[in-house]
C-alpha cells in the first residue's frame, strides 16, 4: 500500500485504507458479522494518521465500541502503523433526548441515550449566511437512510405518507403547506419528514433544504442573539426552499423563539416555499404555543401516524432484515411482530439485538433467541416502571387530577382513567393484582380484574378507545 497520508485526497485515502481493513477483518469474523457490523461503516477521511469512520447510528456505534473497537484499531494500525488513530462519527439522527447545548454527551449504554461517541465526533456545522448556492447535502442535516423507498406503507401511516409524497413531488406547490405530521414516539415522523427532504434534493427540484429539530433551532436562535448574528440567522432561514422542523413540541413555552419562527414561517410561506413540521401529539393538545403560530399550522394539512398494525410490523421486519441481507424465519418475524408493539424504534432495536446476538454468540436465529432478546429489551422497561409513574402519566394525558384516581370518586372520566391506569399497571409492571389494587386507594384485586376486562372489551369494539390506550402505552413505555 502506498503511504496514504501523502495522497492529496484524504477521502480517497480513507477508502483505500478501509477497503484493506475490511479484507483483513473478513478473515477474522463470520460473514454475518461482516455484513451487519462492518459493511455499513463508511470511511470519511484520513488525516494526519487519523482515520475517520462514519457509522449509521448511536446504537451501532455502541456495539462497535463494545465489541469491535480493538479489532478495527488493530487492523488500521497494521496498515497505517502503530501511531494510527481511529475516530468515529455518527450519522446525525434525531436524538430522543436531545442535548440542548448540542454538545457531545458521554457514552451511555442505552441505545436511546444522547449521541455517544468517543474520540472525534463531527456533526454538521451550523450553517448561517445567505449563500445563493445550494446547501450541501451533508449540511442539510438529512440522514440519507430515510427514504420513501424504505418507509413501509400501512393503514397507520397512509395519509401522512401520501401527503408527504405529494409534497416531495411538488414542494411549495400543493395546499399542504405547512405539512404537519404528528404521532407518538418511534412511529416514523422523523423518517417521513426527512424522506421528503432527501427526495427533493435527490431529484434536484430545489437546492436549499434544511432539516432541524425545534430544539436545535432554539439553540441556534439563542446563539445568534448572543453572538449578535440575528441578521445572518434570519436571512439564512428565510432563504430556504424547504424547511423541515422536527418535534415542534419543544417550542412550547419558548416565546422569543416562537416569535422568530413565526416570522420565518410567514416569510417562507409568502414566497411559496415549503414548510414541513412534526409534533409528538395533535397540535391542539400542545400547551404553551402561541395562538398565531397555531393558526398558521392549520393552514396546510395535519396528518397523523398511528401505531402500526400487525401486518405493517411484519412488513417492516421483513424489509429491515432483507436490507441487512438476512432472511429471518417466519416464526421469528411473527413472534417479534406480535410481541413488540409499542413502536417501530423498539421493534428495530429488538431486530438489531437479535442479529447481533446470533452473530456474536454464533447462535441460530430462532424463536428461542428472539424470546430472550424481547424479554431483555422489554423486560428492562417493565422492571423499572412503577405504578405511580403510570398513574401520573395516564392522568396527565387524560387531564384528570391524579389524586382522584386513588379516591372513591365514581365520576365517569375518573373511572375511565382509573381503569386504563390499572390495565396498564398490569400490562407494564410485574406487580400482582393485589398490589395494583392497593396502589389505587386500597381496592380489591377483583376490581383490578374487572378494570382489565373492561379495557380489553372496549378496545375490541371501539377503535378510538383502542388507539388511545395504545398511545398511552407507547408513551409510558418510552417514558415520553
Ligand atoms: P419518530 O420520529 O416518530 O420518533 P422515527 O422516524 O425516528 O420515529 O422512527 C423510528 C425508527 O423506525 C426509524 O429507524 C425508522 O426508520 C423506523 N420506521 C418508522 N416507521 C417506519 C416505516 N413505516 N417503515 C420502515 N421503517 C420505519
Ligand atoms: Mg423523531
Amino acid at each position: 500500500m502506498s503511504t496514504p497520508n501523502v495522497l492529496e485526497n484524504t477521502e480517497e485515502a480513507a477508502s483505500k485504507v478501509w477497503a484493506e481493513c475490511l479484507t483483513a477483518i473478513a478473515q477474522r469474523v463470520n460473514t454475518q458479522s461482516l455484513k451487519t457490523w462492518f459493511e455499513p461503516i463508511a470511511p470519511v477521511t484520513l488525516d494526519a494518521g487519523q482515520l475517520m469512520l462514519q457509522v449509521p447510528s448511536r446504537f451501532f456505534y455502541d456495539w462497535i465500541e463494545e465489541h469491535y473497537a480493538a479489532l478495527i484499531t488493530e487492523s488500521v494500525g497494521r496498515i497505517l502503523g502503530s501511531g494510527a488513530k481511529v475516530a468515529y462519527s455518527v450519522q446525525e439522527e434525531e436524538a430522543p433526548n436531545p442535548d440542548p447545548a448540542g454538545s457531545i454527551s458521554p457514552k451511555t449504554n442505552s441505545p436511546e441515550g444522547a449521541p455517544s461517541v468517543k474520540g472525534t465526533l463531527s456533526l454538521p456545522s451550523t450553517r448561517r449566511g445567505t449563500a445563493d448556492a445550494s446547501i450541501q447535502k451533508s449540511q442539510s442535516s438529512l440522514n440519507p437512510r430515510y427514504t420513501f423507498d424504505n418507509f413501509i406503507k400501512g393503514d397507520s401511516n397512509q395519509l401522512a405518507r401520501a401527503a408527504a409524497l405529494a409534497v416531495a413531488n411538488n414542494p411549495g406547490g400543493t395546499s399542504f403547506n405547512p405539512l404537519l405530521v404528528y404521532g407518538g414516539v418511534g412511529l416514523g415522523k422523523t423518517h417521513l419528514v426527512q424522506a421528503i427532504g432527501n427526495h427533493v434534493l435527490n431529484q434536484g427540484m430545489v437546492k436549499r433544504v434544511m432539516y432541524i429539530s425545534s430544539e436545535k433551532f432554539t439553540v441556534e436562535f439563542v446563539d445568534a442573539i448572543q453572538g449578535d448574528k440575528m441578521t445572518e440567522f434570519s436571512s439564512f432561514y428565510r432563504s430556504l426552499d424547504v424547511l423541515i422542523v422536527d418535534d415542534i413540541q419543544f417550542f412550547a413555552g419558548k416565546e422569543k423563539t416562537q416569535d422568530n419562527f413565526f416570522h420565518t414561517f410567514n416569510a417562507l410561506h409568502q414566497s411559496g416555499k415549503q414548510i414541513i413540521l412534526s409534533c409528538d401529539r395533535p397540535p391542539k393538545e400542545l400547551k404553551g404555543l402561541d395562538d398565531r403560530l397555531m393558526s398558521r399550522f392549520q393552514w396546510g394539512l395535519i396528518a397523523d401516524i398511528q401505531l402500526p398494525d400487525l401486518e405493517t410490523r411484519i412488513a417492516i421486519l421483513r424489509r429491515k432484515s432483507m436490507d441487512d441481507g438476512i432472511e429471518l424465519p417466519n416464526d421469528v418475524i411473527e413472534f417479534l411482530a406480535s410481541n413488540v408493539t409499542s413502536n417501530i424504534r423498539e421493534l428495530e432495536g429488538c431486530l438489531i439485538t437479535l442479529l447481533a446476538r446470533a452473530s456474536l454468540e454464533n447462535k441460530e436465529i430462532d424463536v428461542e433467541l428472539a424470546k430472550d432478546v424481547v424479554r431483555k429489551v422489554i423486560g428492562e422497561v417493565r422492571t423499572h416502571l412503577t405504578i405511580e409513574e403510570i398513574q401520573r402519566m395516564v392522568c396527565q394525558y387524560l387531564n384528570v387530577p391524579e389524586d382522584l384516581i386513588r379516591a372513591k370518586t365514581r365520576k365517569q372520566e375518573i373511572v375511565n382513567a382509573r381503569q386504563i391506569a390499572m390495565y396498564l399497571s398490569k400490562e407494564l409492571t410485574n406487580s400482582s393484582l393485589k398490589t395494583i389494587g392497593l396502589h389505587f386507594g386500597g381496592r380489591d384485586h377483583s376490581t383490578v380484574i374487572h378494570a382489565y376486562q373492561t379495557v380489553e372489551d372496549f378496545s375490541k369494539t371501539d377503535s378510538k378507545y383502542r388507539s388511545l390506550v395504545q398511545q398511552l402505552r407507547a408513551k409510558i413505555e418510552n417514558r415520553a
